[in-house]
């Protein structure tokens, strides 16, 4: 369970994103932050594996005070999918999934075996794809591989940042129904940042609605749909 207690925002400019911001995330949930731009979805999401540290409050994992854990497990634990595709261009696609598993000295042999796994889990067949560079992918197929390597050393979140927004919208449907197919299958704790509605009620179990830094309503799809 991750629990935002009371959690503010405010950067070095004096722009305040978040004000007083309770959240809790379970374990294997689904959850969807939407709002517009700017109502600090991104800022939140951050806070997560502390790309950003909060100006107040306490973020917990586990009961445990997140800036207590060591950085890098604590990344290596929860697996990061960007809006832009962030594939290193000159690495192949094998390399580029492989990243946190070396970091992590598992052997070749793992390392192999959990790549092709993975390809296969988000649809791409390993034996056409891991030799390719990124370039030689359709973007679809780029978030795909984004999502693979988010999921390769196995951690117990997986953050999304508007993963899909710049996919046609063919593919991101596409990728929407393989997403949760593959959560389900998981059972990972996903947070997925959108602005898209149409996008957070088709695939949350929860959506959290902010506004100007502030949760403005937290339920599940009916809930929002019946009481907004
Ligand atoms: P969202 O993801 O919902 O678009 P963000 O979390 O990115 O919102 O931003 C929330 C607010 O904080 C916005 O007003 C944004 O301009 C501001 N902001 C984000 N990052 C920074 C930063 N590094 N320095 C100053 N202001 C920032
Ligand atoms: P998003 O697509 O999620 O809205 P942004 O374009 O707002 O993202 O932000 C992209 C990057 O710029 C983020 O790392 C964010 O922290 C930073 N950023 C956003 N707003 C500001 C700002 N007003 N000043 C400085 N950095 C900002």
């Amino acid at each position: 369970m991750i629990k935002f207690s009371d959690v503010s925002k405010q950067y070095a400019d004096g722009t305040k994103a978040l004000t007083s911001l309770d959240l809790q995330i379970e374990d294997g949930e689904f959850f969807v932050l939407i709002g517009p731009s700017g109502c600090g979805k991104t800022t939140t999401l951050k806070m997560m594996n502390r790309l950003i540290d909060p100006s107040s409050g306490v973020i917990s994992m586990d009961e445990k005070e997140i800036a207590s854990y060591d950085i890098h497990e604590l990344r290596w634990d929860i697996g990061y999918v960007l809006q832009q595709i962030a594939l290193f261009p000159h690495m192949t696609i094998e390399e580029n999934i492989a990243i946190v598993p070396e970091l992590k000295k598992w052997d070749k042999k793992k390392v192999q075996s959990r790549v092709d796994e993975l390809l296969e889990m988000v649809g791409l067949d390993p034996l056409v794809y891991k030799n390719r560079k990124p370039d030689e992918l359709s973007g679809g197929q780029q978030q795909r591989v984004g999502v693979a390597r988010a999921l390769a050393a196995d951690p117990q979140v997986i953050l999304m940042d508007e993963p899909f927004s710049a996919l046609d919208p063919i593919s991101r449907e596409k990728l929407q129904d393989d997403v949760v197919e593959l959560q389900q299958r998981i059972k990972k704790t996903i947070v997925f940042v959108t602005h898209d509605m149409q996008e957070a009620l088709k695939i949350g179990d929860r959506i959290c609605i902010m506004k100007e830094g502030r949760v403005v309503q937290v339920g599940t799809p009916h809930d929002i749909l019946h009481n907004p």
